[in-house]
């Protein structure tokens, strides 16, 4: 038997069980090898510490070889997927999942080095300018989309994913990034030892006193509401700000661009210390000078900010009336405004970064153009309190494993008929029955829960809970206080449970209404779109419409979510898919502890198991011929040193008949495909007696 921290891959593993699983991933990242197989998936674990792994040597050693040549590696994956594209002309794409710390966006950037290194040999300009913005984007989207959490100092609060597109001779050519739910509370409120997004405290730290005062702003963010309720730790402000700008200038951002973007930041900071005050029956704004900036910053007139976050214009039966807000009601108009506008603003980027990566003379080069795309996602989550945003995140990760069930599904059945084998069915756990759970139209929780923010009247989230618990209740994936009291662990009315794919969550029902809605006044909308700076104005289109015109409900966030879910699995369905799964080994940064209860969490939120048993279900191990007498010719008196009797696919013939494995294996047109582990295991043991 060999040793757990010699199995590459996961599938050979003479029994599949937890146990077994933890051990061998254990024993890997103990003896400093982060990367194993599920047959083409890659299983990471964070190293927490530089890996003298991803440098010009490695990238040699994995250009243009197939997975199984080279010990477990990200680069190989990547390279895998680069090459599917370069010979036969298929989009593929990568997926990487885990845990917030886990690794994903590192993952994501080793990858798209090693692209970048593998392509343009002739060293065309174009290309590597689009090879340079590429990189680049990445300290863009990471000052305006990263923060401090207690999990990870620099974590990404959105979704990402990037295509990559290639010309015929698979060099990038160009790309197009696009973003998911950023998490914008984050703007108005932190916890304990978290930070906002890294953009404010750039622009207070890094900025020139003399800038500074252009803003109106002091260096210190605990000056300010929204960058003081958690840490006000110093990271690397100075020099991230200075290396924002100069990423913005290579990516051709007007001067009047980037001055809009640092602008906003600056008027969120001034509408964070706005305070409101009843006197006598009139609502007024108690910091007068902060309201000033706001406004200057964002080039509104002060008494048109002043109007839209103190009172409401409802338009009634052809006339159009003002009403004074209460302190709450002002007060969440702000925060309101304060998010979306950064809301908005990270969006903007995102899209003005999309036009920067447009191959320049694209015209002659659409010849042939093939993507990579890469996937950076949140991966599941379960916290002490999950809610509204939990929620979508983990809707989101039942979309992901639906269409991992698919596509690998079809991608072995696409294989097998390519190959002229016989398909198998193979049996595993179908989550289609959850994501209908969340968004079936009508019946689904979204739906349920858009229902109940259009109803007039009086809803709240109890009556909320109410109505899931009537039409969900008998659901085997949904559990309700109601129906089944004796549930300790629902101890709260205003809970229910999702059995998710990968384990029970529950949710909490409080905020579904308000985060849902996401209402943003009218009036902020018209009082931007007004905004005498054209950047500005221009990210609130809908602003425009008249007050009298009626007004079309925004879809909710839910609804919104749902929608950038479905297109994200039709893009990636036409894509061949590689995965990356990220496993954080412990919560205190340690590039030594290996936390087996986080991790064994970790394997079960991500279906490894399950991805093993599927793999496995069909044939574990398929290979070309000639590589794979290459690999093994040496362990049989017929193929070594070489086989003389005919095609490389019959002296794999005569070797596998030699060793008594004919039982076991099928012969495709290009590829042996073998059955069980045990006997790739078996050809691995003679191999390492060999050598
Ligand atoms: P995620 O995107 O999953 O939240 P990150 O990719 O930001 O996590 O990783 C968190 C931190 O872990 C990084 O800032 C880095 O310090 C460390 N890290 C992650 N992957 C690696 C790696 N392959 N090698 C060395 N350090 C890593
Ligand atoms: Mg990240």
């Amino acid at each position: 038997m060999i040793s757990s921290d010699a199995i590459r891959d996961f599938v050979l593993m003479d029994e599949i069980t937890m146990e077994k699983f933890m051990e061998t991933l254990k024993k890997r990242f103990q003896s400093g090898k982060i990367y194993t197989y599920i047959g083409e998936v890659c299983v990471s674990v964070n190293p927490y510490r530089h890996l003298n792994i991803y440098g010009t040597d490695f990238i040699n050693k994995y250009k243009g070889r197939e997975l199984f040549e080279n010990p477990p590696h990200v680069f190989a994956i990547a390279d895998a997927a680069h090459r599917v594209l370069k010979q036969r002309h298929q989009d593929t794409c990568i997926l990487i999942s885990g845990e917030s710390g886990a690794g994903k966006t590192e993952a994501s950037k080793i990858i798209m080095k090693y692209i970048a290194a593998v392509t343009n040999i002739h060293g065309q300009s174009e290309i590597e300018r689009v090879k340079n913005v590429l990189i680049q984007s990445n300290a863009i989207l990471e000052t305006f989309g990263n923060a401090k959490t207690n999990r990870n100092d620099n974590s990404s609060r959105f979704g990402k994913y990037m295509d990559i597109e290639f010309d015929y001779k698979a060099d990038p050519v160009g790309g197009v990034i696009t973003n998911y739910l950023l998490e914008k509370s984050r703007v108005i409120h932190q916890q304990a030892g978290e930070r906002n997004f890294h953009s404010f405290y750039q622009l207070l730290r890094g900025s020139m006193d003399s800038d500074l005062k252009k803003y109106d702003l002091v260096k210190d963010p605990s000056k300010y509401f929204y960058t003081n309720q958690g840490s006000v730790e110093v990271l690397n402000e100075k020099n991230d700000y200075k290396s924002t700008n100069s990423a913005f200038r290579t990516l051709g951002f007007e001067k009047e661009e980037i001055d809009t973007v640092w602008r906003i930041v600056a008027s969120i900071l001034h509408l964070g210390n706005i305070d409101f005050q009843m006197q006598e029956d009139e609502l007024v704004i108690a910091n007068k000078f902060h309201l000033s900036s706001a406004a200057r910053l964002l080039n509104v007139t002060t008494k048109d900010l002043s109007d839209a976050l103190t009172q409401r214009v409802i338009a009634a039966g052809g006339s159009v009336m003002r009403k004074d807000h209460d302190v709450k009601s002002a007060e969440y108009g702000r925060d309101a405004l304060a998010k979306a506008i950064y809301d908005r603003l990270f969006s903007w980027i995102v899209n003005r970064i999309n036009r920067a990566i447009v191959f320049k003379g694209r015209q002659q080069q659409q010849r042939y153009n093939s993507v990579i795309g890469v996937l950076d996602i949140y991966g599941f989550e379960i916290f002490d309190n999950n809610s509204f945003e939990q929620f979508c995140i983990n809707y989101c990760n039942e979309k992901l494993q639906q269409l991992f069930i698919e596509l690998v599904l079809k991608q072995e059945q696409e294989e097998y008929q390519r190959e002229g084998i016989e398909w198998t069915k193979i049996d595993y756990f179908n989550n289609k029955i959850i994501c209908d759970l969340i968004e079936q139209p009508h019946k689904g929780i979204i739906a349920i829960t858009d229902e109940a923010c259009l109803s007039v009247g009086k809803v709240n989230d109890e009556t909320l809970i109410g109505a899931l618990d009537k039409n969900l209740g008998n659901h085997p994936h949904y559990t309700s206080r109601q129906l089944k009291p004796m549930d300790k662990e629902l101890k709260h009315k205003e809970h229910f449970r999702i059995t998710h794919y990968a384990g029970d969550v529950i949710y909490s029902i409080y905020g579904f209404i308000e985060k849902n809605k996401d209402t943003l006044y009218q009036d902020f909308k018209r009082m931007l779109h007004k905004s005498t700076d054209k950047n500005l104005s221009e990210m609130w289109p809908e602003g425009a419409q008249d007050i009298k015109a009626t007004t079309k409900r925004p879809l909710t966030a839910g609804t919104l979510f749902q929608r950038s879910m479905v297109d994200l699995v039709q893009t990636l369905l036409k894509k061949e898919p590689f995965y990356v799964r990220c496993i954080k080994p412990n919560d205190i940064k340690s590039p030594s502890v290996f936390d087996d209860v986080r991790v064994e969490h970790q394997v079960r939120y991500l279906g490894l198991l399950e991805n093993v048993r599927v793999r496995r279900a069909g044939f574990v191990h398929r290979q070309r011929y000639d590589k794979f007498l290459l690999r093994y010719k040496m362990i049989s008196q017929y193929t070594w040193p070489n086989f003389r009797g005919g095609s490389d696919r019959e002296g794999v013939k005569v070797l596998m008949d030699e060793k008594g494995f004919s039982n076991d294996i099928k012969y495709g047109k290009t590829k042996i495909f073998i059955r069980s582990p045990q006997t790739l295991f078996a050809l691995e043991k003679q191999r390492n007696d060999m050598i």
